[in-house]
């Protein structure tokens, strides 16, 4: 059983934001200027993602100094090439020690930097295809309830990698890449327990499906869309 405020202070509420890239500077002002408005009504499309040569990709992560912590991120990116190994064949992310040599980076910002959890900043070509470097935030873990940093630290890397490689959030409230916003009724008891206890416990291996779907799609050749598009997932915590 969970009280209401850890439920809350777990929830993952995300907005993704995209836009048009444009050459001009008034349109980048009114853009940005709608913001708000655009947040919640863009999203990946299930179609994002990067290509099969392209594997493993060069991830830096900047060190926490903690061992507890480090070591989460390493797990997180020891899964995901579990899953990698078994679903596409390929292991999908390779440490490397510095940030210039990485194609993707994991930056650590202090807890009171922001209320935000983490975050990940991508954009994709037309036809898709993730460009490099993608960029990643993750916010100094503080723990809640009764999950401990070196969980929560676990699943919002995990969670973020798993935007780095193109994919959306899903409605499925076990999964790592919970939730598109408002989609887990609080109110059903089963949804609730179902949510927190994958945030107890989470697990790449619940994105198995959504990964070998997703990258089927992906690999298969996506139909071509309108221009580029920036990406910018933000996990928040409330
Ligand atoms: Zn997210």
């Amino acid at each position: 059983m969970a009280g209401a405020s850890e439920r809350s202070s777990l929830d993952h509420v995300a907005s993704r934001v995209a836009r048009s890239i444009t050459r001009s500077a008034l349109a980048v002002l009114l853009v940005l200027a709608a913001l708000p408005a655009l947040a919640s009504d863009t999203e990946l499309s299930g179609r994002e993602g990067h290509p099969r040569e392209r594997f493993p990709l060069r991830v830096w992560a900047e060190a926490f100094s903690d061992a507890a912590l480090d070591g989460a991120v390493r797990r997180a990116l020891d899964d995901w090439n579990a899953l990698g190994r078994d679903v596409l064949g390929v292991p999908v992310f390779a440490p490397v020690p510095t940030r210039e040599a990485a194609q993707i980076t994991v930056a650590v910002q202090p807890p009171e930097a922001s209320k935000l959890m983490g975050f990940t900043e991508l954009s994709t070509d037309a036809a898709g295809v993730v460009a490099l470097p993608v960029r990643i935030v993750v916010v100094a873990p503080v723990a809640r309830g009764q999950t401990s940093r070196e969980t929560l630290l676990y699943q919002v890397v995990a969670h973020e990698l798993g935007h780095a490689l193109g994919l959306p959030h899903v409605r499925d409230p076990r999964s790592l890449m919970c939730c598109v916003k408002g989609s887990v009724d609080f109110n059903d008891p089963a949804a609730r327990d179902a949510y927190i206890e994958a945030r107890r416990h989470p697990d790449v291996r619940s994105v198995r499906a959504q990964l070998a779907a997703q990258y089927a799609r992906v690999w298969s050749g996506p139909p071509p869309r309108e221009g580029e598009r920036l990406q910018r997932e933000k996990d928040m915590q409330r």
